[in-house]
């Protein structure tokens, strides 16, 4: 079988950073199912699709256009990699990630990526849901000020504005929402390895979840 390792935690847990990493490093395939809940919130925003008809969303979400390419995300051939990083995106993305028929439309996509020699998945639901076989699984924290603060540093990175104060205000009302909805919601999956990354740097986050691959 094709082994899958999952790295599932809260928004801005550092989760993508390592997992692309980890992916680097054992030369596996790597999946941002983040950035199709992304994808779908961008192209929703965009056709002004009704944020409240589960329905309409769900055919929007079936019918994505998109590709990955390296680092880059495309939507229907434009490199959207900065836009889906938008806040406003980030929101809608959590809003729309509530509603079942949504997570069922990119439920067969996220399957498509387990390919030869192996995957990576990062996001929420990865080891609970997705990929509940998976060889390894990860469940990766940080505190909210660590996490605030690399959002932060993301997102002036990429040119947009920021202020700690809304960033923090704001992590919270999405990990509210990621842990307490009823599809999917966010928590450890079982068997998952945790691991705080608060006082840690990415590398060595992924020189920890690469032992455990190893042991
Ligand atoms: O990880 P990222 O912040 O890019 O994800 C955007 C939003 O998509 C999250 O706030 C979360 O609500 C949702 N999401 C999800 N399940 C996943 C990945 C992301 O519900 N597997």
């Amino acid at each position: 079988a094709i082994p899958v390792i999952t790295i599932d935690g809260p928004t801005a847990s550092g989760k993508g950073t390592v997992a692309q990493k980890v992916a680097q490093h054992l030369g596996f395939h790597y999946l941002d199912s983040g950035a199709l809940y992304r994808l779908t919130a961008l192209s929703a925003l965009r056709r002004n699709t009704p944020l409240d008809d589960e329905h309409a969303l769900a055919k929007v979400a079936e019918h994505l256009h998109c590709h990955f390419d390296g680092m880059h995300i495309f939507l229907s051939n434009e490199d959207v990699s900065d836009a889906i990083r938008a806040e406003v995106v980030g929101n809608t993305a959590s809003q729309i990630a509530t509603l079942m028929p949504v997570r069922q439309a990119l439920y067969g996509l996220q399957l498509g990526f387990r390919k030869a020699p192996g995957l990576v998945a990062d996001g929420r639901d990865m080891g609970t849901v997705i990929f509940p076989h998976a060889a390894l699984k990860v469940f990766l924290t940080a505190s909210v000020d660590a996490r605030a603060q690399r959002r932060y540093k993301q997102l002036i990175d990429k040119g947009f504005s920021a202020n700690m104060k809304d960033l923090s205000m704001d992590l919270k009302m999405r990990d509210e929402r990621d842990t307490h909805r009823s599809s999917a919601p966010l928590k450890a999956a079982d068997g998952a390895h945790h691991l705080d990354t608060s006082e840690m740097t990415a590398e060595q986050a992924v020189q920890q979840v690469l032992s455990w691959y190893a042991a």
